[in-house]
């Protein structure tokens, strides 16, 4: 058995497929001083008993990458590395119970079909074709993947450790990793059989993500989100209609009714997501063992008995044999569902790839994924998805336990874009929630903040029902309607708590920043947009300036504190002349937007509101000192009043009684969508991601190439030269009962030519509204091309690239 080096580049804590998967990756691009320690044996957390499915099925792009990587992979990895793989490509049916099911199976067959992979939409009629045991009389049709299929997770886990260790990395087994420390530059991992010492660590401790996670703890680390729950599926003695066939039968899923099912040799394998889940080790009375290698726990086949019952209507074959075997396993989750694989948030050097809950199918494009960002610090796509840094101080251990338990329940849910999830609610609330929910405020949880989604009038229907659609209109619809048109012909205020803001303080801070941004740092008194590109030029992130007295303020969303927070902490200078502050838990923010906003603030501020658009400057209301941000997001006249939150509620007060002469309209984020989507204006990890560059995003006017050097400066010159293949559009699209979904695809002529990045209504212009990146030839005014809106191809005209509504910008000038 392989000793304990003392050195190695990088240690992977934890063997199970995605860790074997990391060190097989890392080998192959080219870093062989890498080790893995497993405290038991190869795959004996949750690896060794999965059922082993892989779909490339997925509603996210990214994640439909990362498992399509993995599934070529699995299908070449066993020749390459010379190590037998059970994988049984059988291809997979989905069933679909309703419109909006084939909504969505549009919506991912288009993608996948843009990403290259051989999606096909089924009708009723076709099913007993691919699955001749299926009762379908009381289904809407289905989808059809021909590269879904099984494979054995621990040939694999071994199959990505023959690899590595041919290419010279090592596998330490049987070796409990005990905790790091921080040591001259380096991390020291501590095991049970001594010390290793290396420049990068990894978690990849599935299940014990959390323990492993607490020893970063005083390096700047949180507790990691997660909790773990309990799967289980059943195995059917031989059935003879199987044995009797020649080619194994395809996966089906019914998402609706919440199960897979799968042939097991010559019987077959059912794994329900119920809803009446458990999670287990979420207390003190719970404990997590201190080993649960190769462990179950006992079935508990009660909780899936509707669901055994309902297969077995929907696959009569299924109930004609007993059964031979339950697992019922641990399967980690993440509040969002999706796995941690990233930089380990506020820790050097330290990554995550971890909590997986489809860790089989994404091992391969998470190893990918994973050893990129140790060994180039960015990725090949853009991998906000599984970021470990998306979830903030709010994801603790609670919020952590009910998200856990609602994403399982709900595993195949559909992603509708208006419904607000229930639960881990109320995270952050600013002092303003009582009054905002008195108006009428229906929230959305944004990183854990409340914000006012929509403002029902009495007797809009506001229950969660009605949000289970992908069409425009619903309760909320002429709601928003009216605050939008109130921002237009009025003013509106919306509260935008959890803005995240930093300070960058020490003398150099300007100068600093503008050798990070790709355009201009604001002078004094102004205040403007910067964007982060990446060395290959692409975008990293946006932020909104402004100079203080002692440096510079930098407010960027709320979702991005943690990216963004280190993104800037891992960029400042080493000599210790700047320090990063995060203001942001003592601030809030009143959008103040419309032509009656001079009027309103006049009589109740000090300021000079003939100061021009993207002024700064700082004031008094009711008695509290605010920042007045001459900027609107939303494209009217108006200002962003920054104040700290104990005085939100006085500002509000005064904000909203002057206001009601001028008919003041609350409006919420929904509104916010649509009037900015008018705009043009940009939102970030949609219109604003790696996986353009800043001047595929059509934002070459915050680009100076006068500038003596900013990061991503040679590529985008490159670029520029050379021009770019696909470019920002905005187009109007002749919908019908949908808007565009984000990453429809676009088409020209029977061809794929771009994604849509952001769509809607636009309630200013009575318009649907797509932004999109398309081939640059394309990307002209007036064009014609066309967006597949779940299946239906729509006529739409590219716009010219200026804001849609005002597009000389008088309004926000006047
Ligand atoms: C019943 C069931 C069915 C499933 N079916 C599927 C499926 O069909 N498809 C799919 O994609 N996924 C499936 N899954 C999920 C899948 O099992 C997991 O997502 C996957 O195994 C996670 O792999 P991992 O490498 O992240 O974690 P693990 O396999 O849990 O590996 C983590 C490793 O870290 C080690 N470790 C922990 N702490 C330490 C320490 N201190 N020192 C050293 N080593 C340590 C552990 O011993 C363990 O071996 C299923 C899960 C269950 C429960």
């Amino acid at each position: 058995m392989a000793e304990l080096p003392g050195h190695a580049r990088v240690v992977i804590i934890g063997g199970g497929a995605v860790g074997a998967s990391a060190l097989y990756h890392l080998t192959q691009m080219g870093w062989s001083d890498a080790v893995l320690i497993e405290r038991n044996e190869l795959t004996s957390g949750s690896t060794w008993h999965a059922a082993g499915n892989c779909p490339n099925f997925s509603g996210s792009w990214s994640i439909m990458k990362l498992q399509s990587y993995s599934t070529a992979l699995y299908r070449r990895l066993g020749d390459e590395v010379d190590y037998p793989i059970g994988y049984h490509v059988t291809g997979a049916v989905r069933l679909a119970h309703s419109l909006e099911r084939m909504r969505e199976f549009e919506k991912v067959v288009a993608m996948a079909r843009h990403q290259g992979l051989d999606f096909e939409m089924l009708q009723v009629a076709d099913l007993r074709d691919r699955y001749p045991f299926v009762e379908t009389h009381d289904l809407a049709g289905g989808s059809w993947d021909p590269l879904d299929g099984d494979i054995d997770p621990a040939q694999l886990t071994q199959a990505f450790a023959r690899g590595a260790r041919n290419a010279g990395a090592q596998i330490v087994r049987f070796c409990p990793v005990t905790g790091v420390r921080r040591q001259k530059g380096e991390w020291v991992v501590e095991t049970g059989k001594g010390e290793i010492a290396c420049e990068y660590v990894v978690n990849a401790a599935g299940y014990r993500a959390r323990e492993v996670g607490r020893w970063f703890l005083p390096y700047g680390g949180r507790e990691v989100p997660q909790t773990t729950l309990s799967h289980q599926y059943l195995i059917t003695e031989p059935i003879p209609e199987l044995a009797a066939r020649d080619a194994k039968l395809p996966i089906l899923r019914d998402p609706d009714s919440s199960y897979y099912l799968r042939q097991e040799k010559d019987g077959l394998l059912l794994g329900p997501y119920e809803r009446d889940c458990r999670a287990h080790w979420t207390s003190a009375s719970d404990p997590m063992p201190d080993d649960f290698s190769f462990q179950l726990w006992a079935e508990d086949l009660e909780r899936l008995e509707w669901y055994i019952e309902d297969a077995c209507g929907r696959v009569p074959l299924l109930g004609s044999v007993g059964l031979t075997r339950t697992v019922n396993g641990p399967i980690p989750y993440v509040p969002d569902g999706n796995p941690l694989i990233g930089p380990m948030p506020g820790v050097p050097n330290a990554f995550e790839a971890c909590v997986f809950t489809f860790g089989i199918v994404q091992a391969g494009g998470a190893g990918k994924v994973l050893a990129e960002w140790v060994t180039e610090g960015e990725t090949e796509w853009d991998m906000w998805s599984c970021d470990p840094r998306r979830f903030t101080s709010f994801a603790d251990q609670a919020y952590a336990d009910v998200k856990g338990l609602e994403i399982y329940g709900h595993e195949y849910a559909i992603g509708f874009p208006r419904y607000q999830w229930p639960e881990g609610r109320r995270k952050r609330v600013s002092p303003l929630y009582g009054r905002l929910e008195e108006l009428g405020a229906q929230f959305m949880a944004s990183a854990g903040w409340e914000r006012a989604a929509w403002y029902a009038r009495p007797g809009d229907d506001t229950g969660l029902e009605a949000c289970e659609t992908y069409e425009r209109e619903g309760p909320w619809f002429e709601a928003v309607g009216e605050e939008c048109l109130a921002v237009r012909d009025a003013a509106g205020l919306c509260e935008l708590p959890g803005f995240s803001r930093f300070e960058v303080v020490g003398e150099g801070a300007a100068v600093w920043l503008a050798g990070l941004t790709t355009g201009v740092v604001p002078a004094d008194g102004r205040v403007g947009l910067v964007y982060f590109a990446d060395d290959k030029g692409r975008i990293v992130t946006e932020m909104t300036a402004h100079r203080t007295d002692r440096g510079v303020a930098l407010l960027t969303g709320a979702g991005a504190e943690w990216h963004d927070r280190d993104w800037l902490a891992d960029r400042l200078p080493g000599d210790g002349s700047l320090a990063l502050v995060n203001h942001t838990e003592e601030l809030t923010c009143l959008v103040l937007s419309g032509p009656k906003s001079r009027e309103i603030l006049r009589p109740i501020c000090d300021a000079d509101l003939s100061r021009p658009w993207l002024s700064h400057q700082t004031c008094r209301i009711a008695g509290a000192e605010v920042q007045l941000m001459r900027v609107s997001y939303v494209g009217e006249l108006g200002w962003e009043v920054h104040c700290a939150m104990a005085d939100a509620p006085a500002v509000f007060d005064a904000l909203w009684q002057a206001g009601a002469p001028h008919g003041l309209t609350p409006f919420g984020l929904y509104a916010m969508d649509s009037l900015r989507l008018e705009k043009g204006y940009r939102s970030w990890k949609q219109d604003l991601s790696t996986d353009y560059t800043v001047l595929e995003g059509g934002l070459d006017r915050f680009v100076r190439f006068d500038k003596p050097a900013f990061a991503g400066k040679a590529a985008l010159q490159r670029q520029s030269q050379q021009g770019v293949a696909q470019r920002f559009a905005p187009l109007i699209v002749d919908a019908g009962r949908c808007d565009a979904p984000y990453l429809a695809t676009v088409w020209k002529g029977g061809e794929r030519v771009g994604l849509v990045t952001s769509g809607g209504w636009g309630y200013r212009l009575g318009k649907s509204i797509a932004l999109s990146v398309i081939r640059t030839d394309l990307a002209t005014e007036n064009q014609e091309v066309e967006v597949d809106i779940f299946g239906e191809r729509r006529p739409a005209v590219v716009q010219a690239d200026r804001p849609l509504w005002d597009p000389k910008n008088a309004r926000l000038r006047e």
